[in-house]
């Protein structure tokens, strides 16, 4: 077995996990990051439409162009890439991580560190995950496997469309599979509003006449051998209507509900897990609950725009470096997601230091306040034109914003939205 040691290693060679390496290095410690596919970029490696980079380049890039950019700033670093390396386990229980990998070419290796940070991204729900009832034919893909079947393998996996979930990968492939030639009959969304971006729901559908039902229930998917079509049940004031259900002829099946945290090893590391976001539960420094290891990216919670994801990622980077060389927060607060927020990461706030914090809403609203209240005082109010569980919100905390909980014994920061 071949054996390596760094003083930092990053799991997953997305975004996120380039640009917490570039972190780790500019402090000056050894890092290498582990990627288990042939090239870095993650999934944006597979997202040839354009849309990327408009905070982190200031231009609109695709995503391969975008993962170009970020990977070039790894020449001329110490950054050790080593790609086709899938990490299979991980001990994090002593002060030196060990890891266990499996490469084509090196075979087994151990690798230790004594910093690890999570990037591995996240994976799609699939149909067992929302038990869509119905036969089990073929032709039913979760959206982001059929975004690589065309774009990466070159392969068109069918002609009549309907999309389940309004998620940004199914609205991009929407459209993408309109240019490759397909008929996109439908997107069918359960909610009453989008799960996507706004931007998609224009760029994707309106421009393409895709119809978009949303409070629309699949109830059925029909078919032996191959997908016939979709049952559709529309849902009105919470019930469904049966006598108005209606089926969509169609050969595929594309899912788009949801996206879901890596977090097998985070698990097998004993990683507390936020029961919101799926994702790590992290201090203000990003890290775990267990000493030595972050987060960042898709795997602590799914974000909407890559750019958030390096912003995230470079903190993660610093404050990995930061706790290497022995700094840790002096006083720090816990985060409560108050009224219609779902969840806010990181989960606590350092009271000595200028915060950023990312959270998503359960509600769509027009001239919303975000409200910031320190143990039930508010501290901070911010006005917010527009706000749906689809796009994340920004926010800042400052030492002066949270300079009453400092003494106090246990001090909480509610953050809600009215
Ligand atoms: C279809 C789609 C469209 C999008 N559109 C936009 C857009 O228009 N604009 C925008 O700004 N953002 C968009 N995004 C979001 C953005 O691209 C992602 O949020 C971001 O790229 C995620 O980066 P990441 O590094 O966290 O995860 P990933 O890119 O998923 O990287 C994680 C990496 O970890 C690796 N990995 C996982 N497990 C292991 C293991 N055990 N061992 C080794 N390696 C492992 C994976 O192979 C992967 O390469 C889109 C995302 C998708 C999926």
């Amino acid at each position: 077995m071949k054996e390596l040691n760094y003083d930092s290693v990053v799991i997953g060679g997305g975004a996120a996990g380039m640009a917490a390496a570039l972190e780790l290095d500019a402090a000056g410690f050894s890092c290498a990051i582990l990627e288990r596919e042939e090239s870095l970029g993650g999934i944006l490696t597979q997202c040839i439409h354009n849309g990327f980079g408009l905070i982190e380049f200031n231009e609109e890039l695709s995503g391969p162009e975008f993962a170009e950019k970020i990977e070039e700033r790894l020449a001329g670093t110490g950054i050790k890439p080593f790609t086709g390396v899938t990490v299979m386990e991980m001990d994090a229980s002593g002060e030196h991580k060990t890891l266990y990998c499996y490469s084509g070419t090196h075979g087994v290796l151990r690798v230790t560190s004594r910093v690890v940070v999570l990037a591995m991204g996240c994976r799609e729900r699939n149909r067992g995950n929302i038990r869509i009832p119905g036969d089990r034919p073929a032709g039913v893909y979760t959206a982001g496997l059929a975004q690589r079947l065309v774009n990466i393998e070159g392969f068109v996996p069918g002609k009549d469309v309907v999309i389940i979930g309004s998620g940004d990968i199914g609205l991009i492939m929407a459209r993408r599979m309109s240019w490759v030639g397909c008929k996109v009959h439908a997107v069918v969304e359960i909610l009453p509003y989008p799960s996507g971006l706004t931007r998609n729901i224009v760029q994707c559908l309106h421009d393409f006449g895709i119809p978009l039902y949303l409070s629309h229930l699949t109830t059925n998917i029909i078919g032996k051998d191959r997908v016939e079509g979709v049952e559709i049940t529309p849902i009105e004031n919470g019930a469904m209507q049966h006598e108005k259900a209606f089926t969509i002829p169609c050969d595929t099946v594309l899912l788009s509900v949801g996206l879901v945290p890596e977090n097998e090893l985070s698990k097998m590391a004993g990683v507390e897990l936020n029961a919101m976001t799926n994702g790590p539960a992290v201090d203000s420094m990003l890290m775990t609950n267990v000493p030595g290891v972050f987060a960042c990216g898709n795997v602590l919670h799914v974000h909407d725009l890559v750019d958030y994801v390096v912003e995230e990622a470079r903190r993660a980077g610093a404050h990995a470096a930061r706790w290497l060389k022995g700094e840790r927060p002096k006083a720090e607060a816990r985060v409560k997601a108050g009224p219609n927020v779902r969840y806010s990461a990181p989960g606590r706030v350092d009271l000595g230091a200028v915060n950023k914090l990312y959270m998503r809403t359960l509600i769509v609203k027009n001239d919303a306040t975000l409200e910031v209240k320190v143990n039930n005082r508010v501290v901070k109010s911010v006005k917010k034109n527009h706000i749906q569980p689809s796009e994340m919100i920004a926010l800042e905390l400052g030492p002066k914003d949270l300079e009453t909980a400092l003494g106090a014994p246990e001090p909480v920061v509610e953050i809600s939205i009215t």
